[in-house]
């Protein structure tokens, strides 16, 4: 699981080491802090703002994430329990007003995931 993509953008680790935090605070309903980034990696020191405007890709990821969101919830509401379409709706919305932080910050871990590797020779602990 660890040195994995996976590893790093589930348990918001720096996307080279995977040990040092991304987020000042691993609480996304914090709303002083959700959107704060380390700008270092505080391990390994690593720059998590690879150049300008790095972060507005990660709005394509949270795009998709908010569409597969959706057509799970459509699933879930239409397919398999019928509750129709005004159920489905109330949960989308719902769940998205619940969820931005959260999708917000998870955008970020998989764009910057997307163009970094797992560097083992960062790792502090080499295990
Ligand atoms: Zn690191």
């Amino acid at each position: 699981m660890k040195k994995t993509k996976l590893y790093s953008v589930l348990y918001n680790k720096c996307p080279y080491c995977h040990e040092g935090g991304f987020f000042l605070s691993n609480n996304p309903y914090n709303p002083k802090t959700f959107d704060k980034q380390h700008e270092y990696c505080p391990v390994c020191h690593s720059s998590y703002m690879p150049e300008n405007g790095f972060y507005y890709g990660s709005m394509y990821v949270s795009y998709a994430l908010d569409i597969a969101l959706g057509v799970a919830l459509f699933i879930l509401s239409n397919v398999i329990f019928s509750w129709g379409t005004n159920v489905f709706l109330i949960l989308f919305v719902g769940s998205l007003l619940l969820l931005w932080p959260v999708i917000f910050r998870k955008a970020r871990l998989i764009w910057i995931n997307l163009f970094i590797k797992y560097d083992k020779t960062k790792a502090a602990n080499k295990a």
